[in-house]
């Protein structure tokens, strides 16, 4: 069973994590019961974070009732000193003394990362919980890899996150050599591209055959957790089989899967354009419930206002059509809502 060092952290862990996002969707009792399994599979690093609404909970409660060690990664979107408050929050959640790696969660562009690097911002509070032993390591996520490449270059952070699948590979080239190089620890998200991908073998091949990396899918059942488990233990390399049908599912999803770079970025109505291309997969890892979030409900509103202008075209890399999938989304989100008023 491979496993990883993590960098200059010197952990070494299974070289398959398991993300807190999806477990969101599903009730107490059975996210308990699946975190679990996991664990008594051989799982022995966890993700999750303040954002993934009641995750931590659940594996909080799920390590009660196993006994093996296990890594623990969370993270915050605080971008001040408060996220000292945060690591708290995440201790009382978890359940724990101490998390073994800590994130600056979702530093998406430079403003952020001024923001959260300067006296006052968050990795100062992220410095004094470290100071004070509340956390091990420091980490930065990003989707953005111009932000990441930046942050490793600045040499602050043991541990990147960022993402990578068959559909986002970039990070492969731009920021994995650089990690590598000055001993930082990479943890790999969304290998099903936030779920788009419903392929489990070729996608979890692919991730895995890159070296020093750690995914981290996420499962909310318990035959998803053992699939992705056993794809990982059966140690199969990537064949030529799954390149021809990564090259299939490369075609069908190029047109409209929006990479979250934000490069189509700033927009002149202030919309989360990534937030609302993905809105489809946010929904399904997030569960139902998300629908109801008030942070949810604003950026949709927002997106209503999408004049049209087509600024924002010519920079996405992709040239996804974006004014039209907002659209698009939108409408099936309305879908979506009068379907459940319906059901009431
Ligand atoms: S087309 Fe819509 S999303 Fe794009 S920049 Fe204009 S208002 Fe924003
Ligand atoms: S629409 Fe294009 S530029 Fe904007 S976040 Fe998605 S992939 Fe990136």
């Amino acid at each position: 069973m491979e496993k990883v060092r993590l960098g200059r952290t010197n952990l070494i862990v299974k070289k398959l994590g398991w993300g807190g996002i999806p477990i969101q969707g599903v009730g107490e009792r059975e996210g308990v019961s699946v975190i679990r399994a996991v664990v008594e599979m051989g799982v022995d690093l966890l993700d999750s974070a303040r954002g993934y609404t009641n995750s931590e909970h659940k594996i909080g409660l799920a390590l009660q009732k196993v006994d093996r060690p296990v890594i623990l990664s969370t993270k915050s979107h605080e971008k001040t000193e408060k996220i000292y408050d945060e690591v708290h929050e995440s201790l009382r959640q978890l359940n724990v003394k101490k998390v073994n790696i800590y994130h600056l969660h979702n530093v998406s562009n430079f403003d952020d990362y001024e923001k959260v690097m300067t006296p006052g911002g968050a990795y100062h509070g992220l410095k004094r919980a470290q100071k004070e032993g509340l956390i091990n390591h420091i980490c930065i996520t990003s989707h953005n890899l111009n932000v990441l490449e930046r942050a490793l270059e600045d040499e602050y952070f043991d541990v990147i996150m960022a993402c990578y699948s068959f559909l986002e590979p970039d990070a492969a080239k731009k920021v994995f050599p650089l990690a590598k190089a000055k001993d930082v620890g990479i943890l790999a998200m969304k290998s099903f591209s936030g779920g788009v991908i419903e392929e489990a073998g070729p996608a979890l091949r692919f991730v895995l055959s890159t070296p020093d990396i750690v995914p981290i899918p996420g499962s909310e059942t318990l035959d998803k957790a053992r699939e992705n488990w056993k794809i990982f233990i059966e140690g199969k390399p990537l064949a030529q089989q799954d390149k021809e049908r990564i090259e299939v599912l490369k075609k069908e999803f190029n047109r409209n899967f929006c990479r979250r770079c934000d490069y189509c970025q700033p927009c002149s109505e202030k919309i989360s354009i990534q937030f609302i291309l993905g809105l489809k997969s946010i929904l399904k890892r997030f569960g139902p419930q998300a629908q109801g979030l008030g942070w949810m409900k604003s950026l949709i509103e927002k997106a209503k206002n999408c004049s049209e202008c087509g600024e924002c075209l010519p920079r996405c890399p992709y040239q996804l059509p974006i004014p039209d999938l907002i659209k698009e989304n939108l409408a099936w989100f309305d879908g979506l809502k009068n379907k459940r008023k319906k059901g009431k």
